[in-house]
């Protein structure tokens, strides 16, 4: 007879001390033998519990990436996969300014919220499963990211390899305001528009000149103008650069258009608006580079994520509590998530939470460790 009861993560003193011994190991982004040292702290802990991990070696000023392999599954299985990432945007020394500590059912930390819990809690899971004998309907990989903070520039070909694999994916970012989980995103969509006009001397032939400057003013308010909040269309111009000298009629200048589409459609269509981009003065050109980097996604328009969300609802209720999650994809960035969902069900936002995420005040809420801890233990559990 097969024991099919659903285990509990365990005590929350336990988990938090595991944890904290992550957060102690500061892990920038940015500094790739940082992450590195976490990576091996997180190599070793899962390396422990009998797992087979693969580290794939950091390119490009990042540090490695780790893929954890359950003992069990069998070769070609389509499994669960349980993503995090191991950076933080904080420098090293952010430990000085915020120190391990519990305070008032909070503990604090660089990384904690963001999003070192969630990769725990899935260490944690796997961890709880070994001690119990007890394995899962589906094979499970854990896969430990190293720049996600910076776009998952080397991590995408890796997350969309192991999400091809899979039949769902679960991404331990902190969960949202009151605990929801995120099962619609936003597409995120990134331009550049360079203007090319005709440089001339400032006082000695200023007719003859045509400002970038002066043309780029325009255009970025014709951009920023096309920003529909009705339609969950944003359009922000956070970058802007040009000219050469004060005495210089500007000869180039550029900005950055971050474009933020519920649905394929609005991409395609804002797509073609920023294409169309048609310069207002004679003799200026305007060039326009970029595109959709995260695709955006609903949950209203993939009955597998839907069921996905239902399952971990249900299972949620079973410990007594009332999983909401957030349908519009409102207030959400992108994550790694959307590189997985072309190939896989995904539910996102599903780790431990607490708040202040890249501030020196980041924490985490104690309670919710055994509250997540306990639904993903239970989703991996049912998941078939
Ligand atoms: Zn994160």
């Amino acid at each position: 007879m097969t024991d099919d009861s659903l285990l509990d993560i365990g005590s929350t003193d336990r988990f938090l001390a595991g944890l904290n011994d992550w957060v102690a190991i500061e892990s920038p982004t940015s500094d790739p033998a940082a992450v590195n040292r976490m990576v091996d702290r997180v190599q070793a802990d899962t390396a422990a519990l009998g797992a087979r991990c693969e580290r794939l070696p950091g390119r490009d000023g990042r540090g490695d990436h780790l893929i954890v392999r359950s003992p069990w599954g069998e070769a070609g299985q389509k499994g669960v996969l349980c993503l995090s990432h191991l950076d933080t945007v904080h420098p090293i020394g952010m430990l000085e300014r915020n120190p391990i500590r519990t305070e008032g059912g909070r503990a604090f930390g660089p990384g904690i919220n963001d999003m070192k819990a969630g990769g725990h809690a899935a260490f944690a899971s796997l961890r709880a499963l070994v001690e119990a004998g007890r394995t899962t309907p589906l094979p499970l990989t854990l896969l430990y990211v190293s720049d996600e903070e910076t776009g998952s520039t080397t991590a995408r070909a890796v997350i969309e390899a192991e999400a091809r694999k899979n039949k769902y994916a679960l991404v331990l970012e902190p969960g949202r305001g009151g605990g929801r989980v995120v099962t619609s995103r936003k597409g995120v969509a990134m331009y550049r528009l360079v203007v090319h006009g005709r440089p001339a001397h400032a006082g000695g032939a200023h007719a003859e000149g045509r400002s970038a400057l002066r043309e780029l003013a325009q255009q970025i308010v014709a951009i920023e103008a096309m920003t529909d909040y009705a339609r969950g269309v944003t359009l922000n111009v956070g970058r802007a650069e040009g000219g050469s000298a004060g005495n210089v009629v500007p000869e180039h200048a550029w900005c950055s258009i971050d474009l933020r589409v519920p649905s394929q459609e609005t991409a395609d269509e804002f797509d073609a608006r920023l294409s169309a981009l048609a310069p207002v003065t004679p003799d200026v050109t305007l060039a326009v580079t970029g595109g959709l980097n995260r695709a955006p996604y609903r949950k209203a328009d993939r009955p597998d994520i839907a069921a996905l969300f239902e399952q971990a609802r249900q299972l949620a209720a079973g410990l007594g509590w009332a999983l909401e999650d957030l349908p519009s994809g409102e207030k959400s960035g992108g994550s790694d998530g959307q590189f997985c969902v072309p190939y896989c069900a995904v539910l996102d936002g599903l780790g431990p939470y607490g708040g202040g995420s890249h501030t020196a005040e980041e924490w985490l809420d104690l309670e919710t460790i055994p509250v997540r801890g306990n639904l993903l233990l239970h989703l991996l559990q049912s998941l078939a």
